[in-house]
């Protein structure tokens, strides 16, 4: 997502720029310590903030961007993608509800 992100926005050939390499790495390190894990609902749904504000705006921005073009890129992925946080999502969801 980040890729698609940053080779339209900003231009990058291969690879990630550096704003958007720290951007990943945050991202990266945030979902390590969630502490829904695997089980974490999309960040939308996420009961904990975990993001700091500008980084939960950028990873905003990079959502919008890129979740269309992954879309038309990959399309399977995408759909994969999609169907699996809708999965998550629900149950998450009705776990909560149980409790
Ligand atoms: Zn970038």
């Amino acid at each position: 997502m980040i890729a698609i992100y940053c080779s339209s926005i900003h231009g990058s050939a291969e690879g990630l720029c550096e704003e958007c390499i720290t951007l990943r790495a945050y991202a990266l390190r945030r979902l390590e310590q969630c502490p829904f894990g695997e089980d974490k609902p999309t960040c939308g749904f996420c009961s904990v903030h975990c993001y700091k504000n500008d980084m939960r705006l950028k990873i905003k921005e990079v959502m919008r961007m890129a979740g269309p073009r992954m879309l038309f890129r990959h399309p399977l992925d995408a759909i994969t993608h999609f169907y699996r946080e809708h999965r998550r999502n629900r149950n998450f969801a009705s776990r909560t509800k149980a409790d």
